[in-house]
C-alpha cells in the first residue's frame, strides 16, 4: 500500500531522477512506469491471438514442421521503432522489467479470450548458461513471468536447457544450422511437462526455428501439446 508519504517520496525521487519511456524516450508522467500511455495505445499490436487455423500467418510458419496448437506474438517487430527500442532495453540495457510488463499486458488480453484454460504450464526458451551468466537474466523468463502472473498459470524456467549458443551459427550453411538447432535443446525434468499443455515463450519470432526445436523436444518428452508466444514477430 502506498501512503501519502510514499507518494511524496516517489514524487521527490522522480523530480531528482526523471525516467524516460523505454519505447519513445520521452519523460514519463506521474503514474506512468516503464512505457508511457501514448506508446501503450499506439504500439503495433499483431492481434494474432484472434486468428486461428490457416488464417494465422504465425501458425503457418510451423506448418509441416511441428504440430503447434497456437502461435502468438504480442507486437510487430520493425528494425527502427518503439518495439526495437523496447527489446533493446530488455536484452542489452538490463531492463528486465520490460518483459514482465509486456507479459502482464499480453496475459490480460489472452485472458479476455479465455486462453488461460488452454495451457497448464509456461516455459521460456532458455539461454545458454554462459550467456545467462553474462546477462544476469533470461529476457524470455521475464516475459514468461509476466504472462504467468496475468494468466494465473505456473511458469517453469529450468525445464529446458540450451546445450550450445546458437549465435555461433552464423557462418554455417543452412543445412548445418538446421542440424545444429535440432540438437540445441534438451528437457531436464520430463516429469514436470508430462501430459501438460505447454505455452512456450520467446522474445522475437522470426523463422520460428528456435521455437520449433524447443517444441519438438517438449513433445518428444511427453508434453500433451505445445503453443508458442513471442513478445514480437519479425
Ligand atoms: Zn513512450
Amino acid at each position: 500500500m502506498f501512503t501519502p508519504l510514499h507518494n511524496l517520496v516517489a514524487d521527490f525521487i522522480s523530480l531528482l531522477f526523471p525516467e524516460d519511456c523505454l519505447a519513445c524516450h520521452e519523460l514519463l508522467a506521474r503514474g506512468e512506469t516503464i512505457i508511457c500511455t501514448q506508446c501503450r495505445v499506439s504500439l503495433p499490436y499483431t492481434n494474432s491471438h484472434l486468428l486461428t487455423g490457416s488464417k494465422s500467418e504465425l501458425l503457418n510458419r510451423f506448418y509441416n514442421k511441428v504440430p503447434v496448437k497456437h502461435a502468438f506474438a504480442f507486437l510487430t517487430f520493425t528494425r527502427s521503432g518503439r518495439v526495437q527500442q523496447l527489446l533493446h532495453a530488455l536484452k542489452y540495457k538490463g531492463h528486465e522489467e520490460v518483459g514482465e510488463i509486456l507479459g502482464n499486458w499480453y496475459g490480460a488480453e489472452l485472458k479476455e479470450h479465455y486462453y488461460q484454460e488452454q495451457f497448464d504450464l509456461i516455459i521460456p526458451v532458455p539461454l545458454h548458461r554462459l550467456k545467462l551468466r553474462k546477462r544476469g537474466y533470461n529476457q524470455s523468463d521475464s516475459f514468461a513471468k509476466g504472462l504467468s502472473q496475468a494468466l494465473n498459470i505456473p511458469w517453469q524456467p529450468n525445464v529446458l536447457e540450451r546445450l550450445a549458443d546458437s549465435s555461433t551459427q552464423t557462418k554455417k550453411t543452412r543445412l548445418e544450422r538446421w542440424q545444429n538447432v535440432g540438437q540445441l535443446f534438451t528437457v531436464h525434468q520430463p516429469n514436470v511437462i508430462f501430459d501438460k499443455r505447454i505455452l512456450l515463450v520467446d522474445d522475437v519470432m522470426t523463422t520460428g526455428a528456435t521455437l520449433e526445436a524447443c517444441a519438438l523436444v517438449l513433445l518428444e518428452a511427453g508434453a500433451a501439446g505445445v503453443s508458442v508466444a513471442a513478445i514480437a514477430a519479425a
